[in-house]
């Protein structure tokens, strides 16, 4: 009996690992057709480039590595907004948001049941709307918090909240392009009856019912937006994933119907993986919450504690300034560091005339009281002279990005992260200003 457990232990195992080497291999011979919204096809001209990416990027882990990214490998890999540029931080801040969870603790699927989003945990609702009352970026008062798996989910239970249940065909989902990659991959990922992608919002002339998705400040290109469709039949979702004031000047609390946010953006954790809505209308929180119940049956309370721990310290790091250092206020720090990024990476596109990059008009900061201009997670960067694909010819510099064409644009344009950790950072733009058209 013994045997036969190890052996067919065992067999799973192999079995395994033989179709993880088989998917890996049809991805890397570019078999992997379909635009999976984490792993786009950047087309690796072969294994052997996308093996030795998978090495450096798994021996580069958290910072501990001092040696130039040459020495470790060549490929920069900039194609995902991954925000590692936060881990120095947030290791600086040492046990300040350490966060002991006992076994005893979270067994229960409810956090507040008096709560319309009976998942959501009070200590996490504090800690947002203690967060959107020290920046001002968002009005809380009279909104239901909807927390998600992230803001991709909430985006999914929104669609769902939003959609007319017996239309007769699926409502029209759009947005002004260049958008997020992601919105037409996850719009239309299950071929849900009840709505559908529709592309480009400035082009959408339908008489007809729709949702327009408003990202601002946008990702990929950084600019802060409204709504363009002009038909008043529309219901709007506001992706705020990047108002904070390391990105951008906060003009005004925003204050719309549904208002997506993540922790992803604000602070660096995406691996946390928490989002939250915030939604005017009960009957629209309602069926997010019910969405989520359906997909998750809640949010992990554990999750909800860490964040809210972190939203805290960062809210502490600019209210209790004295038990923090010098210039350890969080969104002081990170707006810094921005700062310090966009002047590097313009500087490096100045070096030669291949590249351009968009400009941003100055706005007075109402949190910071500073005036500047927008300084995005992204730079959307142009390939001027005659290249055709931005993305391949980046490619060829070993520099891996997301070509324009999947933002709804352009292949003379790519989206580049401006988040990863310093030394990959450094090693781009000492790259990217050494490039020349021959
Ligand atoms: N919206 C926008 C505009 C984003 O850029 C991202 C992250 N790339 C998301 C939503 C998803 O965020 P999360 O990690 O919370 O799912």
């Amino acid at each position: 009996m013994e045997i036969r457990t190890m052996c067919l232990g065992h067999f799973l195992v192999i079995s395994l690992a033989l179709n993880a080497g088989l998917l890996y291999r049809d991805y890397c011979n570019g078999k992997h057709k379909s635009q999976d919204f984490f792993f786009f096809n950047n087309g690796f001209k072969n294994a052997s480039l996308a093996a030795k990416r998978d090495a450096h990027v798994a021996k580069r882990t958290p910072f501990e590595t001092k040696a130039p990214l040459k020495a470790l490998g060549e490929v920069i890999d900039l194609d995902h907004g991954d925000p590692t540029m936060y881990e120095r931080y947030w290791r600086q801040m040492g046990n300040k948001t350490t966060v002991m969870i006992p076994g005893w603790k979270f067994i229960s699927y409810f956090s507040d049941v008096r709560n319309l989003c009976w998942f959501l945990e009070p200590e996490f609702a504090n800690a947002i709307i203690r967060l959107h009352k020290l920046v001002g970026n968002a009005v809380t008062e009279g909104r239901h918090i909807v927390v998600g798996t992230g803001s991709t989910q909430l985006f999914q239970a929104v669609l769902y909240a939003i959609s007319p249940p017996d239309a007769l065909e699926p409502i029209s989902v759009v947005s002004a392009a260049p958008f997020y990659s992601s919105y037409p991959l996850i719009t239309d990922f299950l071929k849900s009856g009840l709505y559908k992608w529709a592309g480009d919002a400035r082009k959408f002339k339908k008489d007809k019912p729709y949702i327009e998705l408003v990202t601002s400040p946008n990702n990929p290109d950084g600019v802060s937006r409204e709504a363009v469709v002009t038909q008043n039949q529309g219901t709007l979702i506001h992706d705020l994933a990047y108002y904070w004031p390391q990105y951008t000047p906060i003009l005004s609390p925003a204050d719309h119907d549904i208002m997506l946010f993540t922790v992803s953006k604000s602070t660096g954790h995406a691996g946390t993986r928490l989002g939250w809505a915030l939604v005017r209308d009960q009957e629209i929180a309602k069926k997010m919450t019910k969405f989520i119940v359906l997909s998750t049956i809640g949010v992990s309370k554990e999750s909800q504690i860490r964040a809210a721990k972190i939203l805290q310290v960062v809210a502490d790091s600019h209210e209790h300034r004295g038990n923090f250092k010098e210039g350890e206020a969080f969104f002081e720090h990170s707006y810094n560091l921005m700062a310090k990024r966009w002047k590097k990476l313009r500087d490096a596109v100045k070096k030669n005339k291949l590249f351009t990059l968009p400009d941003f008009s100055r706005g007075a900061c109402n949190f910071s009281r500073r005036a500047f201009a927008s300084q995005p997670a992204f730079a959307w960067l142009k390939c001027e002279g005659g290249v055709e694909d931005c993305e391949s010819f980046l490619r060829d510099h070993k520099i891996i990005t997301r070509s324009g064409k999947h933002f709804g644009e352009s292949a003379n344009y790519v989206r580049i992260s401006v988040l990863p950790r310093d030394q990959v950072f450094d090693e781009f733009t000492e790259r990217l200003s050494s490039i020349n058209s021959s």
